[in-house]
């Protein structure tokens, strides 16, 4: 409390400095100061967006946060409202021109429930809210690398700033990916008020044989004859060196930081330049950074003339000035022309040569009392403060004003060193505490685990052995809960640490398995408590019920008439409702081109219909319409495919593509595996009534389902729930993974919930899945492990069948605690040692990072193939 304290009373004081200072100049080098998305001084009502997911990720959550808090609260764009996700914006209004230097994103991870941010995103801009301009680097190019997880935040500095009062964050997303963003920008106030310069474009000198280009290469506004309405070189903040053949801006071109113009090309003998304001100003005097390098035929100008226009008409009586000339320095240098307090909102000067050449880098104008300048102070290389860097040194600033400057400066210096050391302090301070409660925790967890580890060992014998005592999986959701749901026991609250660091653990604050079913009976989820997360659930809890899904014109989300499906039969029981086989009449129409179904030019053509259950709650729907929202923007052809929606009138319907043979699980189940020695015979593979199935068939599965897994992680989208039960199987052994249920939950919040528990499936979950609530690429492999080992075992028995739920987060325990206790499913028959130990081994490595990639997992896979 008391270093908040420091640090606000330390914030207002540097920044009644910085309000003194910043009205008298603008350094570059520290016009670094975060705007307000962060500190709040931006108001909610000023950041909008071209749209949002849902409420929870509303424009006002996309404040970055550098307490890195829970990481919950971001923008997040709906990718169904634009179809190419190009156009989605996060918009923040700043109220006035800034000079923004630099750019900061953060992803949103929700302490791990998380895993949405944008890996690029362009910036568009706008001083008056009407014209836009697209950002981009000194050399063209646009998009900006932003995040690489959901943690961190990126800073990215703008070469060039940008001078606006309007800027959007564009991220760049495939069509289906999931975006969230937090954002702040980095400047300080345009005081010049300068809104745009015209002027003629420069022109190209050849040196000795060497092209100098003295264009505008950063000018933001229209270019013809003139270039007009936009900033650019003139004004951002860089100035030139005295040899204008090389520029402080590596790889740039000579004669970069220099707008120049030949006499010869202009033949009045002078460059006219029309600088246009925010508002009718009082002027003192204009600062021309000039090049002054006569031996190449380079002077600053002659003579300049200003005239005045405050409303329509330029004023007959203009300010002449006429510098010293410089026989003897070839620096460059700034030169100060008094403007004799006119008053005006626009400003033409012309520029008179006095040799071949005049080179300009920057031009700032002092109005009222103020010194208006971005370029008082060098950005790349330095200059004493108390003088002009390149200005004769004759032409000295006003003194007093320096004076009273530098003391300001030191003043915040002083001050923002003060305040880096109570910020260390504070984080040295945090980590050490942090480190003491976890060796606290560690110790105990150690301590509490060790009294199981006998109940282990028997435990990993029995396990080894894998007898058959048939578990007989009951392969029935579990979804539509009745009352075959036993009390929950406090499973994860038995491992210590999870028990006590509840506040920042997330979900695993709360988790409590289902102790239920043991070895026979044992369902795919075990229940998790959330009633502490239903406390917190309104702030996140989606209430947009009506949103508007089909605000896009995609094609895949087209309406389809109810009435042309016929019912055939029941194929299933989901999470939502009741899944059947239709036949659709015309369903021809709404099929993509790249749509390979088999016999798809029949009709009618048999489709799957996902119907939500009619007394389906607010929060199922909206979880029913998230489903399709993420269906239909995956393509892949192991992905299952939404093929069209019936969402106009109740009970609402997906349309999916129909894969004949069921799921995979329970396609597994009733196969055999055939002999090494008949792999390879041909059909028939029908025995005695009982189909077989070669093992490289299977390790065909696994490629299929890895080729899609890929397909998701290239998207960065964390499936949740990959296991062969959510895998459909069409004709000839093609997989698809299908169930998006727990991938839509972008909230705690959303949790699926049954009478106020979250169901999960632990079998198949990550250690850090289940104790920290970490969803993540890397946790999809660790279920891809586990969906292997499956489909090797033709899903004859279920993961960890000899353990209850509570052993499995024992177990999930001693991976944590990582002593060689823990239990690993066992090597499947037939299975070949490099696939055991090589792949299946490797994605329940304790440290997610050194987990493969569906990438890697699949180039494995391939080569495995026998
Ligand atoms: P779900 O609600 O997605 O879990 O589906 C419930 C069950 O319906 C699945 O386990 C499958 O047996 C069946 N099913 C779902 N979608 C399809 C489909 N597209 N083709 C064939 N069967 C399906």
């Amino acid at each position: 409390m008391e270093v908040m304290k420091v640090q606000q009373m330390s914030h207002h004081v540097v920044f009644i400095l910085l309000a003194a200072t910043v009205r008298s100049q603008v350094n570059p080098e520290m016009c670094r100061y975060p705007l307000g998305m962060t500190g709040g001084q931006i108001q909610d009502e000023d950041i909008s967006a071209s749209s949002q997911w849902s409420e929870s990720t509303a424009a006002r959550f996309g404040r970055l946060d550098l307490d890195n808090g829970d990481g919950d609260g971001a923008w997040c764009p709906d990718i169904m409202s634009e179809p190419d996700g190009l156009k989605e914006y996060l918009q923040v209004d700043l109220r006035s021109l800034y000079f923004i230097t630099l750019v900061g994103t953060q992803g949103r991870h929700a302490d791990g429930m998380g895993n949405e941010f944008a890996q690029r995103y362009r910036i568009k801009y706008s001083r008056d809210g009407s014209s836009w301009v697209e950002w981009q680097d000194r050399k063209g190019r646009q998009v900006i690398e932003g995040n690489r997880n959901a943690y961190d935040v990126v800073l990215k500095d703008l070469e060039p700033p940008i001078i606006a009062r309007f800027v959007r964050f564009m991220p760049v997303t495939d069509h289906s990916m999931i975006v969230c963003m937090r954002v702040e920008l980095y400047g300080c106030e345009w005081l010049d008020g300068l809104m745009s310069y015209s002027i003629p474009d420069g022109h190209q000198m050849i040196y000795r044989g060497l092209d100098v280009y003295f264009n505008d290469s950063v000018y933001d506004g229209a270019s013809a004859e003139r270039l007009t309405k936009g900033l650019g070189q003139l004004t951002d903040g860089t100035w030139g060196l005295d040899d204008f053949l090389h520029s402080h801006i590596y790889g740039m071109w000579p004669g970069y930081d220099y707008v120049g113009w030949n006499n010869k090309s202009l033949p009045k003998g002078y460059v006219e330049m029309i600088f246009e304001f925010d508002h009718v100003r009082n002027f003192t005097s204009m600062k021309v950074h000039c090049n002054n390098m006569f031996s190449r035929g380079v002077r600053m100008f002659r003579q300049a003339t200003c005239y005045f226009r405050s409303g329509s008409d330029w004023e007959a009586d203009p300010v002449t000035f006429r510098p010293n000339v410089d026989r003897t320095s070839q620096n460059a240098r700034f030169v100060t022309v008094s403007l004799g307090d006119r008053t005006a909102s626009a400003i033409k000067c012309r520029f008179h040569f006095s040799d071949l050449w005049m080179l300009f880098s920057e031009v700032a104008f002092q109005s009222g009392s103020a010194v208006y300048n971005t370029s008082l102070t060098p950005r790349k290389h330095g200059h004493p403060t108390n003088t002009l860097p390149g200005e004769d040194p004759t032409h000295k600033v006003d003194d007093s004003n320096t004076r009273i400057l530098i003391g300001c400066l030191v003043a915040i210096i002083a001050i923002l060193l003060v305040i880096i050391v109570i910020i260390l302090w504070r984080q040295v301070w945090q980590k050490m505490l942090e480190k003491a409660s976890r060796r606290l925790l560690d110790n105990e967890l150690t301590a509490r685990l060790a009294v199981q580890t006998q109940a282990f060992s028997s435990l990993h014998s029995s396990l080894s052995s894998e007898s058959d005592s048939t578990t007989n999986s009951t392969y029935e959701r579990i979804f539509p809960l009745c009352s075959d749901y036993q009390e929950p026991s406090r499973l994860i609250r038995k491992l210590p640490e999870f028990a006590q660091s509840t506040e920042h653990l997330g979900l695993s604050t709360s988790c409590r398995a289902l102790a239920s079913s043991g070895a026979d009976g044992a369902p795919h989820y075990a229940e998790a408590d959330i009633i502490s997360l239903q406390e917190s659930s309104d702030s996140y809890s989606i209430t947009a019920v009506n949103m508007n899904l089909f605000a896009g014109t995609d094609s895949s989300m087209r309406e389809f008439p109810r009435h042309k499906l016929t019912f055939k039969e029941k194929l299933g029981e989901g999470q939502f409702g009741e899944v059947h086989l239709c036949e659709a009449e015309g369903m021809q129409d709404f099929l993509d081109e790249d749509l390979s179904i088999e016999g798809n030019n029949e009709s009618p053509l048999l489709v799957a219909v996902k119907t939500l259950r009619e007394d389906a709650n607010k929060n199922a729907r909206n979880d029913f319409l998230k489903e399709i929202r993420i269906m239909s923007r995956l393509r892949d052809p192991n992905i299952v495919r939404l093929l069209a929606v019936c969402v106009d009138t109740d009970p609402l319907c997906m349309i999916t593509e129909y894969m004949e043979n069921g799921d995979l699980n329970q396609f597994l189940c009733m196969l055999r595996l055939k002999e090494a020695a008949d792999e390879d015979k041909t059909e028939p593979e029908e025995k005695e009534g009982e189909s077989m199935v070669s093992y490289s068939k299977l390790i065909g599965m696994a490629v299929q389902i890895a080729s899609g897994m890929k397909y998701l992680s290239s998207l960065n989208f964390v499936h949740r729930d990959l296991a062969t039960r959510n895998c459909l199987v069409g004709k000839n052994y093609t997989i698809k993974i299908a169930d998006f249920g727990m991938s839509r939950n972008l909230y705690r919040g959303d949790y699926y919930r049954i009478q106020g528990r979250a169901v999960l499936p632990i079998r198949w979950m990550s250690w850090e899945s289940i104790l920290l609530g970490k969803f993540t690429m890397a946790s999809d492999v660790w279920a891809f492990g586990v969906t292997l080992w499956e489909i090797l075992t033709l899903c004859k028995k279920q993961p960890y069948s000899q353990l209850s739920d509570e052993q499995v987060i024992e177990n999930t325990g001693e991976f944590f605690r990582d002593q060689g206790k823990q239990v690993y499913l066992p090597k499947p028959p037939r299975c070949p040692d490099g696939v055991y130990n090589d792949l299946m081994l490797s994605c329940w490595r304790r440290n997610a990072k050194q987990r493969p990639s569906f990438q890697e997992i699949h180039t494995q896979l391939m080569e495995s193939l026998p």
